[in-house]
């Protein structure tokens, strides 16, 4: 038995990240997994198919990084994409016709897209709702979902929605759990502890945590939705190329150290932010005044790295704040390395249209901190001295 696999029952989602795959190689005992590029398999003998025999169906690479997070997250096992939208996707093949998915009202922009344009076409029916607000989703559930999409915190605005009393309300209709679990990472929150049926990673953000892979994965509480949705895999092609499976592993074996060090630096942050003048609101988990606050200490380990806050004097402000922001790199995405400065309605969200960012929340005057590893004195230094001259620019 390879060494990853002995105790891997009792072993902390740390251990598991650290030697997932480890000494597995019975070519020549390397200690790290292979890296398999090859895209065919040969047959030893004809009749007899070999466990991988064409990469779109599997991958070794592949395989070692879908199994590793699904063990973090205590899953059954996990089917990686080529991004976290074909993940996404990817689950919702899992939809007819004439089924219903509830997603949050505020949730990313992307899969805003996705759900309302398939929706268009009529592959299902999609019921976009505020998940926070208990008439509204008692009154989703009235007409039996088949699924519910949760993201817990929300993409910008860090909404918490209690992942527990979700899944009771879906037990009585056997409305199918996902939960987007991209913000926080099994090292933060892990939503099949509350009895979830699937959990989906865009890969690209925190999991891989260096913003040099796109990727996702969808892992499955049961065997049966995960042999299902890796047939579905194969038969779409939303497979990853295996170089990506491979960084997105070496990448995953830092991620509780990039994790803490980036929710440490967060907190830091936020303490500046909700100090400054210029600042009309901060949306962040750990804050008390957070509406989730409760519920997020109760279902998360941590806070998060991701931040939101309103600045006074909407769009113009905003213009000058990050003009003057110096170390932030004005883009989109998450969860790396770099911190990362970006604006929802003109970027993230934008494609939402206007009157569905009023509905969900997102103004103009809205800015979203992605924290990365940098000096956190750096990075405070470089927050105030931009929201000093939006104070002066406004004066
Ligand atoms: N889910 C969330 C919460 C996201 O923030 C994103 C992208 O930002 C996605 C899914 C889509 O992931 P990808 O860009 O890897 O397709």
């Amino acid at each position: 038995m390879a060494k990853d696999d002995q105790g891997k029952k009792n072993w902390n989602e740390t251990t598991i990240a650290v030697r997932a795959g480890l000494e597995s190689d019975e070519s020549y005992n390397s200690v790290m997994p292979p890296l398999y590029m090859s895209t065919n398999y040969a047959f030893s003998s004809f009749g007899e198919v070999p466990v991988y025999d064409y990469g779109r169906v599997g991958n070794p690479t592949r395989d070692v990084v879908g199994k590793a997070l699904a063990d973090m997250e205590g899953g059954f096992n996990g089917v990686m994409t080529s991004s976290g939208m074909a993940a996404l996707d990817l689950m919702f093949t899992h939809l007819d016709p004439a089924d219903i998915i509830v997603a949050p009202h505020d949730c990313y922009g992307g899969t805003y897209r996705l759900l309302r344009s398939k929706a268009a076409k009529g592959h299902y029916k999609v019921n976009f709702i505020d998940q926070t607000d208990d008439a509204a989703l008692k009154a989703a559930f009235e007409a039996k979902p088949k699924m519910i999409l949760l993201e817990t915190p929300s993409n910008p605005l860090l909404r918490i929605v209690d992942i527990e009393k979700v899944v009771a309300m879906a037990k009585k209709t056997e409305t199918l759990v996902v939960v987007d679990n991209t913000f926080l990472s099994p090292f933060l929150q892990k939503p099949f502890d509350f009895g979830v049926d699937a959990v989906i990673h865009s890969t690209t953000k925190y999991i891989n945590g260096h913003s040099d892979v796109i990727g996702g994965c969808l892992i499955t509480k049961d065997e049966e939705l995960y042999t299902d949705m890796r047939w579905w895999n194969n038969c779409i092609g939303y497979a990853p190329s295996p170089f990506d499976c491979y960084l997105t592993l070496r990448g995953v074996r830092t991620l509780n150290a990039r994790m803490s060090r980036q929710q440490e630096t967060a907190a830091k942050l936020v303490d500046y932010l909700c100090s400054h003048e210029s600042v009309e609101k901060v949306f962040y988990p750990g804050l008390e005044s957070h509406a989730g606050y409760e519920i997020a200490k109760r279902q998360q380990k941590g806070a998060g790295a991701m931040i939101s806050f309103e600045l006074k004097g909407g769009e113009k402000s905003v213009r000058s704040f990050v003009n003057n922001l110096d170390v932030f790199s004005l883009a989109e995405s998450l969860g790396g390395v770099e911190s990362l400065i970006a604006h929802p309605a003109t970027m993230t969200h934008r494609g939402m249209g206007p009157e569905a960012l009023v509905e969900a929340g997102i103004s103009h005057g809205l800015l979203r901190i992605s924290t990365g590893q940098e000096d956190a004195q750096d990075l405070i230094d470089a927050l105030v001295c931009a929201l000093d001259s939006t104070l002066s620019n406004a004066a």
